[in-house]
């Protein structure tokens, strides 16, 4: 792409260095990040109402004249400014609450031009409009339909709609990357056309065309990039043969504590079949939290062993590595298999040990998390590799994973389900197979949604079961996307939890800005049971295995989406008490009313995934993010699915044809070499 694409957005006209700053922090550093800041939605303000048909309840546009300005101030703390506007037909009030600059803002005889939610009592009333000014200048944001971005504090949306305007205005050089073919087989608007028009479209019809381009482009970047991964992997013919099983693997099924569940079975001798075969192994083995996963990579971890290579797992945290490692090595010891961990946390020493250990081989298996994909990590013969939890993960650090062996076998786990004509296309690169059925004799978890009147019940409860000798957890809620916030408010919860409803009950506290050694001296206490209730941040919300756990309080429950509240609540229901989540909530409107329901109805992660499709909350099941794919800026892996199907064939055509995709390499690297790994060479 040409440089206009990666300048500065500061050398727009009225950005500069302080304004663009400023963007930073909305992501958007350059003009083709300014120009991928597409709307979150729109208003149609192309059509302007005269005042005496607004309609109650509608969000409507009209225009008129300032006639004069009202202040009150009915009690102490609260001021209204009333604004008055006419337009011949009818008067309107414009109202703010305690914003005392409107009063100078608006002066008789003004004309403006009004967007609000209308409400008809006695009067026209518009509370918080949104007005534009008319100097007789140019009206940018009525008359049209309007763009409505994600701003900040400091960047509103007025700013982003001026300066996108001005790029666009400037005629600007954005060049087509899609080749003549895909464009006319497709019939898409061409690029700079829809970029104009998903800013400022003309009508509706053209804003469709212009956003089915731009999804149709990002999905067809994303399917090449996978299309070409798997290309790749799959080039390499020969991976490692497995030799069919052994001794070691059949006293490792024989000292199993349970039987496999069919589904387990099923799954089991699929990863078995695909690591006898010649050809590398890329399964995905997706089955809902609880369904006993685990088990079927220490088995395959185990095949690799026999057949004399080594192992490794990729976990998301620390906490989930320890307590791997914890069963793992049960299971493996008495076989005569080493295991060791390799996280963060390790001391200097420890940690150049067991790379030195890997090195030469005298480790069978090895658990980490992120450490694992470092440069310094080598193994002597790595037969197989495997990510538990691989939505925490990228495609990328898969692969780095994978690369530090000679095309080992590829095995990932993920607790999010996802429909499988879906999967073979999101995931373009692997093989699916699906753990339906949960292991025998669980309860099924019983789900209530409670308001805060109902506090102390909630925590009486807890002690009660205390009492009876079982465990609990108890999350806090989320606050941000930021772990110091959350970790705050964890401390906070559990310091007025000793003080108050728990004052007799020994708990402990985890979140994810304590030291490792602090949090692995809280969940081995946990594990162990001395530790009765654990209050923590969603740092649990991954693997963690206490089958004596049977209440999940979670606190602030609206702040979730679906896929992590079910998350949480698997992490009790493990045993064979009966076991019981609390979504503590005061939160009224409707739609977190029937989402936290949905949660009292069901316990399975496929029934709750396609609620989740018809609701589409926070955190949804189904956002890229959910399945370790990169964020995508327009398109939407659910709703674009027809749009999908269409860019992947695109892009099947494309990775046959060395010339189109030779031209579409440089776009491919820019947009998604971060995330899935840069294209080189020819
Ligand atoms: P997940 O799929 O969420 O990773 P785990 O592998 O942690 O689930 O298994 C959850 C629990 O179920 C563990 O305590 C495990 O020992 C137990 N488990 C797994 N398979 C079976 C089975 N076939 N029968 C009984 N218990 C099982
Ligand atoms: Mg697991």
């Amino acid at each position: 792409m040409n440089n206009f694409w990666t300048r500065s957005v500061q050398y727009i006209k009225g950005v500069g260095p302080y304004k663009g700053n400023l963007l930073t922090k909305l992501g958007i550093f350059t003009i083709g990040d300014l120009l991928e800041h597409y709307p979150r939605r729109y208003e149609d303000r192309s059509q302007l109402k005269m005042i005496n048909c607004l309609s109650d309840g509608q969000m409507e546009t009209f225009k008129g004249k300032v006639i004069g300005t009202v202040e009150s101030k009915p009690r102490r703390g609260l001021t209204i400014i009333k604004v008055s506007v006419g337009d011949g037909t009818g008067i309107a009030q414009l109202v703010w609450f305690n914003q005392p600059h409107m009063k100078k803002k608006y002066q008789p005889g003004m004309e403006v031009i009004v967007s609000g939610k209308i409400k008809i009592f006695y009067q026209v009333e518009v509370t918080n409009p949104e007005v534009e000014i008319i100097n007789g200048g140019e009206v940018l944001d009525t008359g049209r339909i309007l763009p409505i971005y994600a701003a900040s504090e400091n960047i509103n949306q007025r700013f982003l709609r001026v300066i996108i305007n001005q790029v666009l205005k400037d005629d600007p050089e954005i060049d087509e990357i899609l080749s003549n073919r895909i464009i006319e087989h497709y019939s898409l608007l061409n690029r700079k056309l829809a970029f104009e028009n998903i800013h400022s479209p003309q009508n509706m019809e053209i804003l469709e065309r212009a956003r089915r381009r731009l999804v149709f482009e990002e999905l067809y970047l994303l399917q090449c990039s996978l299309l070409f991964l798997k290309k790749q992997q799959r080039s390499h013919h020969v991976g490692i043969k497995h030799g069919f099983d052994d001794s070691l693997s059949v006293q490792a099924l024989g000292a199993l504590p349970f039987t496999l569940t069919n589904d387990q079975q099923k799954v089991l001798s699929e990863v078995k079949c695909d690591m006898e075969d010649v050809t590398t192994m890329q399964r995905l083995v997706q089955g809902d939290v609880g369904s006993g996963k685990t088990v079927i990579a220490a088995l395959a971890l185990v095949k690799t062993v026999e057949n004399g290579y080594q192992g490794a797992m990729m976990v998301p945290t620390e906490i989930l590595a320890g307590q791997h490692y914890r069963t793992l090595s049960e299971l493996f010891t008495p076989l005569g298999i080493s295991v060791s961990v390799l996280t963060g946390k390790l001391t200097r020493r420890a940690h150049e040990q067991v790379l030195s250990k890997l090195k030469e081989g005298l480790v069978d298996v090895v658990i980490g998390t992120h450490a694992l994909i470092q440069d310094a990590v080598e193994f002597k013969q790595l037969g197989l590799v495997i990510t538990d939890e691989q939505h925490r993960f990228g495609v990328r650090q898969r692969g780095i994973l994978q690369e530090k062996g000679n095309r080992p076998d590829v095995l990932v786990m993920t607790a999010t389900p996802i429909p499988r004509t879906m999967a073979l296309t999101v995931y373009g690169d692997l093989d699916v197979s699906s753990i339906r059925q949960l292991p025998p004799g669980r309860k099924p978890i019983k789900t209530f949604v409670r308001g805060s009147n109902r506090r102390q019940l909630v925590y009486q409860f807890i002690v009660d079961e205390v009492n009876k000798g079982r465990q609990a957890y108890v999350v806090c809620p989320l606050v941000e996307e930021s772990e110091k916030i959350d970790a705050q408010s964890a401390v906070e919860l559990y310091e007025q939890l000793m003080q108050t409803d728990l004052k007799n009950i020994r708990c402990g506290l985890v979140h994810g800005k304590m030291k490792a050694a602090d949090k692995e001296a809280v969940m081995n206490a946990f594990y162990s049971g001395e530790i009765k209730v654990l209050v923590a941040t969603t740092v649990i919300e991954v693997g963690v295995n206490v089958p004596n756990a049977t209440v999940m309080v979670i606190e602030g429950a609206e702040r979730f989406g679906l896929a992590q509240l079910h998350q949480l609540r698997g992490r009790i229901g493990r045993g064979e008490c009966q076991s019981y989540c609390i979504l503590c909530s005061d939160n009224k409107n409707p739609e977190t009313q029937e989402r936290l329901a949905i949660m009292t109805k069901t316990n399975d992660g496929f029934i709750l995934a396609e609620e989740d499709l018809k609701l589409r909350g926070p955190g949804q099941f189904f956002g890229t993010r959910q399945h370790g794919l990169p964020d995508l800026k327009i398109a939407d892996i659910i709703s674009d699915l027809s749009i999908l199907m269409e860019a992947k064939n695109a892009a099947e055509q494309t990775i046959a044809i060395p010339d189109e995709f030779r031209s579409i390499r440089v776009s491919l690297n820019q947009r998604f070499g971060q995330d899935i790994g840069m294209i080189t060479g020819n």
